[in-house]
């Protein structure tokens, strides 16, 4: 048996075997080439494996997302048959004696570039897929094989994984997660949150646990692997134990979040997607304060349509029936982001080119989103929240563009809601000016993850700095009672959103100062009712 120490981002027990993930990199180096015959019959058995998995996901995207969105992974075969492309693959081995990867990975980056430059639209978007398909080329070549498949339910062990690569997995096979990197306060760390389970970070991972028993500890921060039969039965008894205090938390379902002097809360769910809606009716969430709708873009391998996004939010619309839903527009960038929208590499991400920002500089991107989430309006109780916002230009700007959004509806005679808008208050400028914005809209969302991040300049992504990132610090906790009493003095309603609201030892604090709504992960909410209940 061995133990090791790591840090916890959710306290809870899970036992099982560990999957290793292997980071998908890979590194294409130009080789010279005796044999090009031998290289290019190499190439051919790789494209042959790459159609052959092309065809078994075709099949079984088929039968779980219908045909029309399994269309993909066809075109991405047909690729593989298209005579110019292998041609020009075949030329350059033979040519200039280079192995299959490289020239693959040459003629790939070729023809993306082609087709990004295109005028159609369409054709622009199959820049992605040609990048898409070289890869899986490129993996059957190095015999890596390109779509995470886990076995049975694991402790996904890693190195680190980025939200983009956590969103790939399969979640219901996912018991815990334990990595080297990445921090308490980072997207892969909420996520783990949402999904209820056990993560640890800090801890040297070996790719020989691999297959091997474990136990994550997450109230201790510990990783046993192969464990004892005397450690087993311990934390089997330790498992009984919080499965009797969850049954007790569940005795609070239906029950209103009302403190003893009688002040009603409001308490919802924070979601990345229609894939935890079971999470938030299991655990009782009075609607959906945050729906970080970034994850869709982050599944997705090419920008999701306006009519992909609106299916999502109609279908989370209808099933939370009268109940609130917020939907937050992307707030891609920094820590999320992905392939296909070309970001560059930035020194300073977190202050960089995301959220609000690429938004009013890619209209297109942001309009159809806005049309999917006013068309979904139209089904249920939706709101919008704008992320990042640092002027009252930027809300004027929106209300442009959404009144520009309403026209073309209204033009079309698609139904839509006049729905509320409201903004995240995540930066200090947004602090500093919250008297001004309260008037221009319905609500605020303060989101404590970025504020203390930016209001005491500490990276949230940087582990080196988890000791320093205080959300309890005074400057954060004057900065929410500022915006309370700012969104107050205006008549509107102002919520939590970021990981802090989850914390227990402040519900008190929050109810004092007069916060209207609190929205935590689907698991804090019982246990934050719980507090609430017990609060004067
Ligand atoms: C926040 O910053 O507090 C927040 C809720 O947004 P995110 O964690 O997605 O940046
Ligand atoms: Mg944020």
């Amino acid at each position: 048996m061995e133990e090791y120490k790591g840090k916890s981002v959710f306290s809870k027990i899970a036992m099982g075997p560990i999957w290793y993930y292997h980071k998908r990199e890979n590194m294409v180096r130009r080789h010279h080439i005796d044999n090009v015959d031998e290289e290019i019959i190499r190439f051919e058995n790789g494209k042959n494996m790459a159609i052959s998995q092309l065809e078994k996901i075709y099949e079984k995207a088929v039968l779980e997302v219908g045909k029309e969105n399994a269309a993909v992974f066809d075109v991405h075969k047909m690729m593989l048959e298209d005579v110019d492309f292998l041609n020009s693959i075949k030329n350059m081995i033979s040519e200039q004696s280079v192995n299959a990867e490289y020239a693959v990975a040459v003629v790939g980056d070729n023809f993306a570039k082609l087709f990004a430059e295109m005028e159609d639209d369409y054709m622009r978007g199959r820049a992605v897929d040609i990048k898409d398909v070289s890869e899986r080329v490129i993996n059957a070549l190095q015999g890596i094989t390109k779509d995470i498949q886990i076995k049975d339910a694991s402790i996904i062990i890693a190195d680190d994984l980025a939200p983009s690569e956590t969103v790939q997995l399969e979640k219901d096979k996912i018991i815990a997660i334990v990595t080297k990197h990445g921090s308490l306060n980072s997207h892969t760390a909420i996520l783990a949150r949402s999904m209820n389970i056990p993560a640890l970070i800090g801890i040297d991972i070996d790719e020989a646990w691999n297959g091997k028993n474990g136990i994550v500890d997450g109230y201790l921060g510990k990783f046993v692997i192969n464990p004892t039969d005397k450690t087993i039965a311990e934390y089997e008894n330790k498992l009984a134990e919080e499965t009797n205090k969850e049954k007790l938390l569940r005795q609070l379902k239906g029950k209103e979040n009302k403190t003893k002097s009688g002040r009603k809360i409001e308490l919802f769910a924070n979601i990345g997607g229609v894939s935890d809606l079971a999470a938030v009716m299991e655990n009782d969430a009075g609607g959906i304060g945050l729906l970080r709708s970034e994850f869709l873009y982050l599944e997705a391998s090419k920008l999701p349509s306006e009519e992909e996004q609106f299916k999502v939010y109609k279908m989370i619309a209808e099933t939370m029936a009268a109940k609130k839903v917020i939907i937050r527009t992307l707030d891609i960038g920094a820590d999320k982001n992905v392939d296909y929208l070309g970001l560059e590499k930035e020194s300073n991400p977190a202050m960089g080119y995301r959220a609000i920002r690429i938004c009013l500089d890619r209209v297109d991107i942001f309009k159809s989103q806005l049309r999917a989430i006013y068309r979904a309006s139209a089904y249920g109780n939706i709101l919008v929240l704008f992320p990042m916002i640092i002027s009252i230009n930027e809300i004027l700007a929106i209300k442009r563009i959404v009144c520009e959004v309403k026209a073309e509806l209204k033009a079309t005679k698609i139904s839509y809601k006049d729905i509320p808008i409201g903004v995240m208050i995540e930066t200090p400028a947004a602090v500093w000016i919250s008297e001004e914005l309260a008037k221009e809209v319905d609500f605020f969302s303060i989101g404590t993850n970025d504020l203390t991040q930016y209001i005491l300049a500490i990276d949230r992504q940087n582990e080196k700095l988890d000791s320093f990132y205080n959300p309890r610090h005074p400057a954060v906790l004057k900065a929410i009672r500022t915006v309370v009493e700012n969104g107050h003095k205006n008549g509107i309603w102002v919520g939590i959103c970021g990981e802090l609201a989850s914390d227990l030892g402040l519900t008190q604090t929050f109810i004092d100062m007069g916060v209207d709504e609190l929205s935590v992960s689907p698991s804090f909410i019982l246990p934050v009712r719980n507090e609430i209940i017990n609060c004067d």
